[in-house]
């Protein structure tokens, strides 16, 4: 099949690039299929792309997996991908579909296998997806996702520094991340105004693990909820939305020898672990 640009293929479809919908469309296949080797894909896999929009990685998921399911939310172009350049494909099942309202778990039931995710994804959805996937981690096996570098520095910094927030806490408890490489805005259409970060994402499980994963996501946002406070405010005197007093919380902290006079973005993943495990603990005494 030729490949038809960007630009040349939106001109004919009568349509310009929507800014709302973060429509950078990827300029050349070379790039796309490098996103696509970046998936371990056997031929068997059920795909979940998030925003086909033209159909850049589209075309190389369905050479190698079984069968794509890909969320547009744009109709006109989940249209011109239905109708015109998967029609005769039965392998590729296109929905014009909000990414965010669609139930992974679900999809997945109908799957032998963990679901394989992947997309560009549009910038304006990149957190809430992501905290989408960490409840939907059990029935994922593997996503690639190209991120705003920046967000992509932010999932994998480290404690202490300025990028390390609720996001980064929560998927380097439940993922494996790896940088797989950057491009830059020239590589897409209309070029973004920043560069680009190919991201692979494993499910893992963190030992120790936590008792309470929806716990620990309350724990981390609630440190994290006002940057510049000590968990003195954030959490121990808060200590009632977690079932416990402050004396209990404070005592915590102690038996776990972390200071509550630091910030939450001192605490390493672990550290966020046990405090949500001994609150968990506390909870039941
Ligand atoms: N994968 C294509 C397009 C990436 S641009 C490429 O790499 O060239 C991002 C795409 O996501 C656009 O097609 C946009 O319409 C779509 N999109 C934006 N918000 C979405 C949402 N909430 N759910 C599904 N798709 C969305």
């Amino acid at each position: 099949m030729a490949f038809t640009s960007p630009k040349t293929l939106l001109r004919r479809l009568g349509l310009r690039p929507r800014k709302a919908w973060g429509q950078h469309f990827l300029l050349y296949p070379h790039q796309a299929r490098r996103i696509v080797a970046a998936l371990d894909l056997h031929g068997e896999e059920t795909v979940v792309e998030i925003g086909p929009g033209l159909g850049a990685l589209t075309v190389f998921l369905a050479q190698e997996a079984a069968k794509v399911v890909a969320l547009e939310r744009d109709p006109a172009l989940a249209r011109f991908l239905e109708e015109e350049l998967f029609l005769e494909n039965p392998r590729v099942r296109i929905l014009c579909r909000d990414a965010l309202a669609f139930d992974f778990r679900e999809c997945s039931q109908n799957s032998t296998q963990p679901l394989t995710l992947a997309g560009n994804l549009p910038y304006q959805i990149t957190s809430p997806l992501l905290f989408k996937l960490v409840e939907a981690k059990a029935a994922v096996g593997q996503a690639v996702f190209m991120v705003q570098e920046e967000v992509g520095d932010r999932l994998m910094s480290p404690p202490g520094t300025k990028d390390y927030g609720v996001l980064s806490v929560l998927m380097q408890y439940h993922f494996a991340l790896e940088r797989i490489f950057s491009l830059s805005p020239a590589n897409f259409y209309p070029a973004p105004q920043v560069d680009s970060v190919v991201l692979r994402l494993t499910p893992r499980q963190t030992a120790p693990p936590a008792n309470d994963e929806a716990l620990l996501s309350r724990v981390v946002k609630a440190a994290f909820a006002h940057r510049r406070k000590t968990m003195n405010n954030t959490l121990v005197s808060r200590a009632a939305d977690f079932g416990l007093t402050p004396d209990k919380l404070r005592a915590i902290f102690t038996a776990l020898e972390i200071d509550p006079g630091r910030r939450g973005e001192t605490l390493s993943v672990a550290q966020f672990v046990a405090l949500s495990n001994a609150i968990e603990e506390g909870q039941l005494k």
